[in-house]
């Protein structure tokens, strides 16, 4: 069997034709993933004795003659800022080095509950932020396209192991494109649900307002039967929501003809790129199945970078705060008071990247300082969600670039953190609208890296944002 390309859909014939057991599958991926890992460091640890504990339970269910599930026998890599019962969780941060978790997310215990085999947890920038997977405490992941490249951020990890194959599906975390940004640059399928789609309960916060955990696989099938298993109403989690969760995978082979696709004038204006060409050709594709393309204004786009790093900054503030020495975290030794011991342990524990957001962030939230960005930024959000609202109305579905340019190079934006945070333009204004949206790979440039395509649809409506993607995979949208 070869692991870096199987699929879901394979997996389960494997298994009902007795090809291989969910035990020897999984003995197999932990062997390839930590065979291949030095090459991307995409992978933190390993979880051999819960994936083969999944496995045997895989294996003895479908020895009863029972289903194994949807994700049965299928191994999963999980980004490192989503806890796991007893497998070590660090966020990417020194903080959080040896932190084990007492409980499970939400996410982790569908995925298990429907056969999934948890392998491993990848890699990721500390808490999330960052858009190269430079800003780990655990070195950065290099792109298995191209290894002198990042695979995007924060969720690289995630994107490079499936990428590498030696995952079949992970999880990653998006608050303002850290699933979709990746996935382009890896050049595999990276899904953001609607937000509240899917629970956060054991995720770890970095802008709660924005934070959603979607899947990553290689084709759009996987990703819409992760995403199915995932979603849903959990109890634990206040803003999860109670809408029904369709059968996404259904829809893959539906006729798309007729769907009303708007193209963004803000999103092109200047793309004249590599990237830009590969998204013109990949509308070409859709216009042979009938996709009617119509140009469209979403006018508040200039304000979405300005808006998404102060809520994002001020939510992260005061979510970190929790991270002092006394809960959770590594603590610093000498310190003669209180006070001492918090800011020796975060001056020591936190990164760089960290510590500039929590500036940020506790400046914005500052009296006299709150209505002047905190409020504006909240007002500006609407704005931005509203022009989405908008164009709704006319049209089903919307197109854009993912990013500006493909994978760039490893250290070549580190510093620089403002050109960082411009280059995630194109992802920022889905994710503070809470729209689903997703990157499908959408060709490589001429030097051979990835490029992706992001479709946009209405809340809740991930389902038509996978027809449409499915429908673009089938027509060798990939490859256009
Ligand atoms: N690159 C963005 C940031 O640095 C997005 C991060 C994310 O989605 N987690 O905040």
């Amino acid at each position: 069997m070869n692991v870096a390309s199987l699929t879901i859909t394979q997996i389960r014939q494997g298994l009902e034709t007795k090809r291989f057991s969910a035990e020897e599958l999984t003995t197999e991926a932990l062997r390839f993933a930590g065979a291949e890992n030095p090459k991307t460091n995409a992978y933190l640890h390993f979880s051999a004795n819960r994936a083969l504990t999944a496995a045997r339970r895989v294996d003895h269910t479908i020895m009863r003659s029972e289903d194994p599930g949807p994700l049965g026998g299928v191994p999963i890599a999980v980004k490192d800022v989503i806890l796991t019962k007893g497998v070590r969780t660090t966020c990417g941060s020194k903080l959080l080095e040896h932190f084990v978790p007492p409980y499970d997310a939400t996410a982790v215990i569908r995925l298990e509950a429907a056969g999934g085999v948890i392998i491993g947890k990848t890699n990721c920038d500390e808490f999330a932020m960052g858009s190269s997977n430079e800003n780990s405490a655990f070195g950065p992941v290099r792109n298995p396209v191209a290894f002198d490249r990042v695979p995007g951020g924060s969720s690289g990890g995630s994107a490079a192991v499936v990428a590498q194959g030696t995952a079949v599906v992970a999880l990653g975390s998006d608050t303002g494109g850290s699933i979709r940004q990746p996935a382009s640059f890896c050049g595999v399928v990276g899904v953001t649900p609607t937000y509240g789609r899917v629970s956060r309960y054991g995720l770890t916060a970095f802008a709660s307002s924005l934070d959603h955990i979607g899947p990553f696989s290689r084709n759009v099938s996987d990703a819409a039967l992760t995403l199915r298993v995932i979603a849903g109403r959990d109890p634990a989690d206040s803003t999860s929501a109670f809408a029904p969760v369709p059968d996404y995978a259904a829809t893959l082979g539906q006729d798309v003809r007729g769907i009303k696709v708007g193209l963004p004038k803000e999103y092109f204006q200047g793309l004249a790129s590599e990237t830009g060409a590969r998204i013109a050709d990949g509308i070409e594709v859709l216009k042979k199945l009938g996709i009617e393309f119509r140009e469209i204004s979403l006018p508040s786009t200039e304000y979405a970078i300005s808006c998404y790093y102060i809520i994002c900054t001020a939510e992260a503030s005061s979510n970190l705060a929790r991270y002092d020495g006394v809960r959770y975290t590594e603590r610093a030794l000498d310190g003669n008071t209180l006070s001492e011991m918090y800011q020796n342990t975060r001056g020591e524990g936190f990164g760089a990247e960290c510590k500039r957001r929590i500036m940020l962030g506790t400046y914005v939230l500052s009296a006299g300082y709150y209505d002047a960005y905190y409020l504006k930024a909240q007002q500006a959000r609407a704005l931005v969600a509203r022009d989405f609202s908008e164009a709704f109305k006319q049209v089903d579905a919307i197109i854009t670039p993912v990013s500006p340019f493909p994978a760039f190079k490893l250290g070549e934006k580190l510093n620089d953190p403002l050109e960082m945070y411009l280059s995630d333009i194109y992802t920022i204004t889905g994710s503070l609208a809470g729209i689903p949206c997703m990157s499908v790979p959408c060709g490589k440039t001429a030097g051979g890296l990835p490029v992706g395509m992001q479709i946009l649809t209405n809340h809740f409506d991930e389902a038509g944002m996978f027809r449409l993607a499915g429908a673009f995979e089938q027509a060798g949208g990939f490859t256009a």
